[in-house]
Parts: structure tokens; sequence; C-alpha cells
């Protein structure tokens, strides 16, 4: 792992990016700081009658293209830098999909599997309540991520409109369908990465029947494992934070789900599957054409890179790949399809949420389908031609990609040379 923080890490993009196009001192002034991060303390009433405090932040790092946009994280290891560095890469991500928003974050270090459902409920309208004026539909719009889900953004949206006096759904996304929620948001992510890999497929060198192994079989996870099955791949192994299982004829993907829904784990899955339990590090060397990284950040590293197996690497979590591992896949000729386009299924869904909460119309799933689709290959496509064109990493390109897009919104208000002449 690199001894850099997180936040550096993130802005060695913007200057690798900066390097290959002509844009303005203005531009990298303006993104190399978040724009305004909130910190605060909620304050909440416990079940035993006690109070208790919890630090929470809101970041909003650049607005320059719409309302920012991104996730709230419930996490005991949550700090300002990881939520910075989030900010920006929700800002490149928007950016890279050319979705009307600008990048943003929140967070609570808190540990939500030690609350009460009431507690849970009482700090998630607690975090409204300190952010009622940071956020709103047409500035700061949250979502889940982390530890937080529909239920909670349901919370979250029913204590703003109590604040602010009227029905605002559009002020979060990833609500639950009844109360304004979309309709395939559930699987987007997943869903996003699938038709990248499938548009791109000769390109990538994949099969129509390729093998792939996902590590982190969660919300992410289980629903590429779902997709790919049904296309009539073959899923080889899994992982969570309780070990990995390997099979290389392909696992029963639906006895999977059914046994994770069930609340069992990986680690105890391998007999009732047929598998070979082996370690989580083992999983990224297992032969297999595609590796889904969806756990966590700084999963590969200097130490396990060198043993990756796959022809493809599909980010569906953030920054699961660190700086010295993404150069020794480069090296090694395995194509990373970043996660600022290989998870922005999520978002472009968030952002078709707010689009049918702000003219309430509702679409159908096909459309959804139709327009995600559309939006992934759209985009996909021009950084897989960025990539050729300039001989570049698919990182490098996703980057310059959407500099090129935030670089062209700042430009606008004037640049130096302008002021100057
Ligand atoms: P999740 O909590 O549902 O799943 C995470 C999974 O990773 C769990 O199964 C957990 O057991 C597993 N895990 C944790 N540590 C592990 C380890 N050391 N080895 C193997 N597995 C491990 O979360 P999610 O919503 O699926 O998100 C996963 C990643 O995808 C995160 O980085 C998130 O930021 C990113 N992401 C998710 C979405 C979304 O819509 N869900 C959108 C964009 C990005």
């Amino acid at each position: 792992m690199s001894d850099d923080n997180l936040f550096d890490r993130a802005l060695v993009r913007l200057e690798e990016a900066a390097n290959h196009l002509k844009i303005d001192q203005d531009v990298i002034e303006k993104l190399k700081y978040p724009r305004e991060t909130t910190k605060t303390r909620l304050l909440i009433r416990m079940d035993d009658g006690s109070r208790k405090s919890f630090l929470a932040w809101r970041c909003r790092y650049d607005d320059t293209r719409g309302p920012t946009k991104g996730g709230i994280r419930f996490h005991p290891d949550s700090n300002i830098e990881e939520v910075e560095t989030l900010a920006f890469w929700m800002t490149f991500k928007c950016a890279v999909m050319n979705l009307p928003y600008g990048g943003g974050k929140g967070a609570v270090r808190v540990d939500p599997r030690a609350l009460s459902r009431s507690e849970l409920e009482r700090l998630s309208r607690a975090y409204v309540q300190a952010f009622a004026t940071t956020i709103g539909p047409d500035r700061d719009i949250p979502a889940p991520d982390v530890y937080t889900n529909a239920m909670i953004m349901g919370w979250m949206a029913d204590e703003y409109n109590q604040i602010t006096g009227s029905v605002s759904p559009a002020v979060i996304t990833g609500k639950p369908i009844a109360l304004g929620g979309s309709l395939g948001r559930n699987d987007a992510t997943a869903r996003g990465g699938f038709y990248l890999v499938r548009h791109l497929a000769e390109e990538l060198g994949l099969e129509e029947n390729h093998t792939v192994a996902i590590q982190g079989f969660g919300n992410a996870g289980q629903y590429y494992a779902a997709l790919a099955a049904a296309d009539n791949n073959k899923v080889v192994a899994v992982s969570d934070s309780t070990g990995a299982i390997h099979k290389p004829d392909g696992l029963d993907v639906d006895k999977l789900i059914a046994a994770k829904t069930a609340g069992r784990c990986i680690a105890d899955l391998a007999d009732a599957l047929g598998a070979r339990a082996i370690s989580p590090d083992q999983l990224l060397a297992v032969e297999a054409d595609l590796l889904v990284p969806a756990a966590l950040e700084d999963m590969i590293t200097r130490a396990n890179a060198g043993s990756i197996r796959a022809k493809v690497v599909l980010e569906l979590a953030n920054g699961p790949v660190t700086p010295e591992a993404d150069t020794i896949l480069n090296d090694r000729g395995v194509i990373v399809l970043p996660d600022i386009l290989a998870n922005a299924g999520g978002v472009t869904v968030s952002y078709f949420e707010w689009v049918q909460n702000r003219q309430g119309y509702y679409w159908d799933l096909e459309e959804i389908h139709s327009r995600l689709k559309k939006t992934m290959e759209r985009e996909g496509r021009a950084i897989w031609t960025i990539g050729r064109e300039r001989n570049v990493s698919a990182r490098s390109a996703a980057y310059i990609h959407a500099l090129g897009r935030l670089a062209t919104a700042i430009e606008a208000h004037g640049t130096q040379p302008f002021f100057a002449g």
C-alpha cells in the first residue's frame, strides 16, 4: 500500500489527466480542493436513556456542473479524508457519465450494527437536521453508501420534508420504491458494469462464456454474479469478509444468493456447493477471465497484484486497486475498467430517480434498463477510444474524459487569459 494518504493519491489522477489536456490553470486550482466540508456532532438519545454523540461530515466537492451528488456512509472508521476523497471521485464519476451533477459525500463515524433500529432512525434524522441547509434537491443530493440503505434514505427524506414543510422526494435518491424510489436502482451498479463488459467484450478479449471471480459478495457482487450467470458465464470463485470458495466448473449462483440472503457466510458454504474453501488472497489468483473487486478500498495492492491471473478487472468497488497495484497490472497487460466508469451505473439510476421525482412521472423497468445501457455504452466507448488514441490505460482515459467536461464547464466562467487580456 502507498504511504500517501487517500486524498493525495486521488489528486495524482487529476494532475496526470491535466497533462493530457490543454486546460487553464484555474481548473486545477478549483478542483484540487473541496469547495466545502462541514463537520458536526450528532447528539441522539439512546434506548437506555443516555445521550451519545457521533461525528458526522458532509462534503460538497465541486458543483460547477450541477448540484452535488453522493452517498452517506455509516462506518466506524469514517474520517474527513475519506469523505473528501469519495466526494472527489463522485465529481469525476458524474462527469464521466455526463450527469448534470457535481460530487459530494457524507459520513457518520458509527458502527450501525451496534445501534437498535430506533437509535438508527434517530441518528439518520439527526443527520438531516444537522445538514438541512446543506442538502436540497437543487443543492446537494445524498444517496445510500456503505451500511446505509433504502429505509434510511426514506427516514432522511421524511425528516427533510418535515423541516421544509413540503414533500421533496428529489432531495435524496435510493429511497424505497413506495416513497418515490426508482425501479432498477437495486442492481444498477452491477448492471452498469455488466453492460459495459458486454459492450466491450471483444476489445477486452472476453469470450461469450467467460469465467468470473468476485471479491465481496454483497449488494454489487451478488447482482453481478446473477447477471453474469444468466448470460452464460461461469462464476468460479466468490468471497466475503469471512472467506472465499472456488469451483472451477462454476458455482450455483442461485443457491449461493439464497444462502447469503438466509444469513449464511461464504466461509460456511464450501461443502453445500461442492466447492473448495480458499483464502481471500487466493481468490485473486484463481484462473478466471474477469476479476470483479466488489468489497472495499485498497484490496488489490503491491503485495498481491502480481498473482492476479485475470485478463480484465472490473472495479465495482470504489478504489479497490492501489496506484502501485495499478501500475503492476498495467505493466502485465491486465485491463482495469476503473471505478469511476465501472460502478457508475448506481449514480446513473440515482439520477434517473431524481429526474422522475422532479417530473412526477415514473418510468417502467424496461425504460430504466435501456437508458442505463445506452449511457454505459456511450461513455464506455468514448473512454475506450481515448485510451487507444492516446495510448493510456482505461483509468487515465476515464479521468481525461471527465476532466475535459469539468474544464469546459469551469472555463465557461472565464479563464485567466480572458481576464488578464
Ligand atoms: P455491501 O456491504 O453490500 O458488500 C460488501 C461485501 O464485501 C460484503 O459481502 C462484505 O462481506 C465483503 N467484504 C468486506 N471485506 C472483505 C474482504 N476483506 N474480502 C472479501 N470480501 C469482503 O456493499 P456494496 O453496496 O455491495 O458496495 C461494495 C463496494 O461497491 C463499495 O466499495 C461501494 O462503495 C461500491 N459501490 C457500491 C454501489 C452500490 O450501489 N451498492 C455503487 C457504487 C459503488
